[in-house]
């Protein structure tokens, strides 16, 4: 059976894209920093779908903690097909209050640990191309960046340059990993999860008026997005805007 890691699938966006993975018979590697006992949860979940779990506490902003994550995948299931770099943190301060120490722990998080993972199922995923051969779309990285890449953000400026980042790390490896492996990002809107659940009503309102769909996104939007990215073989360097028509390009 194919396989996949997701990065920070114990909560929002990542358990809605491992799910996703399970419905559709993929082996897949939950990915908790924090939160163990949401991460099997999401374990359990997925193999309501008759797939092969493991769980794995790794904070992947550490290179020795995201190769030990596609280790123990590998271990596992054999191999790993493919890769989606979903962990990510937020927060909103002041550029003239924001720290170093902060804006170095957002990248960290948010695109080195990217690098790191991706460096880690570098091999495997070539592996995963030579026994794909030339019948399917093959094996597939796909990162999630974020509407901000393209706005910018006044309080969260470490944030949304994390997530710019994060677009042109997506077309750097497309080229380099080609033809074998395509790489892709989803940059979503406003997804309701526990990152975005801070809103007041007045900014909910507000925001909701920018949305031509008229309703944020679900965390199922972006699974929709990353399963797409995943099946489409012709499909690499790109970035798939997923945002309710908020921001068209
Ligand atoms: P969330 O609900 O806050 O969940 C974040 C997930 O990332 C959790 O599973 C968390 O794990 C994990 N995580 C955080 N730091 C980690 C680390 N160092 N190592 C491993 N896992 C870590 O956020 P979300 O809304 O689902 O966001 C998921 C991704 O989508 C992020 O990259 C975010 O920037 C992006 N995004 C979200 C939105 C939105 O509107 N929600 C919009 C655009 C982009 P633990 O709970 O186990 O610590």
């Amino acid at each position: 059976m194919p396989s996949a890691v997701v990065t920070g699938s114990s909560r929002g966006l990542g358990r809605a894209i491992a799910l996703r993975f399970a419905r559709d018979g993929y082996d897949i590697a939950i990915n908790y920093h924090t939160s163990e006992a949401a991460a099997r949860e999401v374990a359990d979940a997925a193999r309501d779908h008759g797939v092969e779990t493991t769980v794995v506490g790794a904070d992947v902003s550490d290179p020795d903690e995201a190769a030990d994550l596609v280790d123990r995948a590998v271990d596992t299931f054999g191999g790993v097909d493919h890769l989606v770099n979903n962990a990510g943190i937020d927060q909103h301060v002041y550029t003239e209050n924001l720290s170093p120490e902060d804006f170095d722990r957002v990248t960290d998080v948010n695109v080195n640990s990217a690098f790191a993972c991706t460096k880690a199922a570098l091999s495997h995923l070539r592996e995963a191309a030579e026994r794909a051969g030339d019948d399917n779309a093959g094996p597939s990285i796909t990162n999630i960046s974020s509407i901000l890449a393209y706005t910018g953000a006044a309080v969260e400026c470490h944030y949304a340059a994390s997530k710019g980042a994060l677009l042109s790390l997506t077309k750097s490896h497309a080229r380099d990993f080609a033809p074998e492996i395509r790489v892709n990002v989803v940059a979503p809107g406003h997804i309701e999860t526990d990152m975005t659940s801070d809103r007041t009503e007045a900014e909910k309102e507000a925001e909701l008026a920018e949305i031509p769909r008229g309703r944020y996104g679900q965390p199922e939007d972006i699974a929709d997005a990353v399963a797409y990215l995943r099946d489409a073989g012709f499909v690499t360097g790109e970035t798939l805007n997923v945002n309710g028509g908020e921001l068209m390009r």
